[in-house]
């Protein structure tokens, strides 16, 4: 199965093309068309299964679908544990929507560095790749506002409740819109992680590789 019988529009598919990714691994095969569709996602899956590209592609695809607001509010939120995973993200968005004919920018914020420049570095980006405590501290300093955003994805889900941000995760969910896409990737399905899923995820699409 090609990449290009999942959804994704002939841009995509040359900048998957260019990136070596000959054929789709599990999870992109099920997580690509689903969230084209505009649905919700439960995926449980390890690191090295593809889950990266599974939602980043479709993001991308969606973002060349609609053209730019006038306002570039924030429009994609990605929510993950640690300052690593958010600057390999970031990347992956970057890598794949440079030659777009819509390119997206994306920026990556997480905490142990200085506010200033991810601060300054806001300016028209439509995702953002972030850890929870430096996402509400951008909030607190109005430096970013969540109204806009349609698109919410919790990467390593598990990984962010170990590390206690239980708290910081209710607080940003609470200030996003309720309508809107939800895509949970986790490498455990314990209690925890199921009440996320049953009070943010509308009739996911489950997905386990
Ligand atoms: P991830 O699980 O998202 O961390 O991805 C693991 C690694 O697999 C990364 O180095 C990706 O660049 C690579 N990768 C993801 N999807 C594909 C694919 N379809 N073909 C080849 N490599 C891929």
């Amino acid at each position: 199965m090609p990449f290009s019988s999942l959804g994704l529009s002939k841009p995509l598919v040359k900048a998957v093309a260019a990136q070596s990714y000959t054929k789709p691994y599990p999870i992109q095969q099920e997580a690509i068309p689903a969230i084209l569709q505009g649905r919700d996602i439960l995926g449980i899956a390890q690191t090295g299964s593809g889950k990266t590209a599974s939602f980043v592609l479709p993001i991308l695809e969606l973002f060349q679908r609609k053209p730019a607001a006038r306002n570039r509010f924030v429009k994609a939120l990605v929510l993950v544990p640690t300052r690593e995973l958010a600057v390999q993200v970031a990347d992956v968005f970057q890598v794949f929507s440079a030659k777009l004919p819509r390119p997206v920018k994306t920026l990556a914020v997480y905490g142990g560095v200085s506010i200033n420049p991810q601060m300054m570095g806001l300016r028209d980006v439509e995702i953002v790749v972030a850890t929870p405590g430096r996402l509400l501290d951008l909030m607190s300093a109005n430096a970013l506002q969540l109204s806009d955003v349609d698109i919410l994805v919790l990467d390593e889900a598990d990984k962010m409740l170990d590390l206690g941000f239980e708290e910081e995760m209710e607080r940003i969910f609470d200030r996003l819109p309720r309508n809107r896409q939800t895509i949970l990737f986790s490498a455990t399905l314990g209690d925890a992680i199921q009440d996320i899923n049953a009070s943010l995820l509308r009739n996911p699409v489950k997905i386990e590789v």
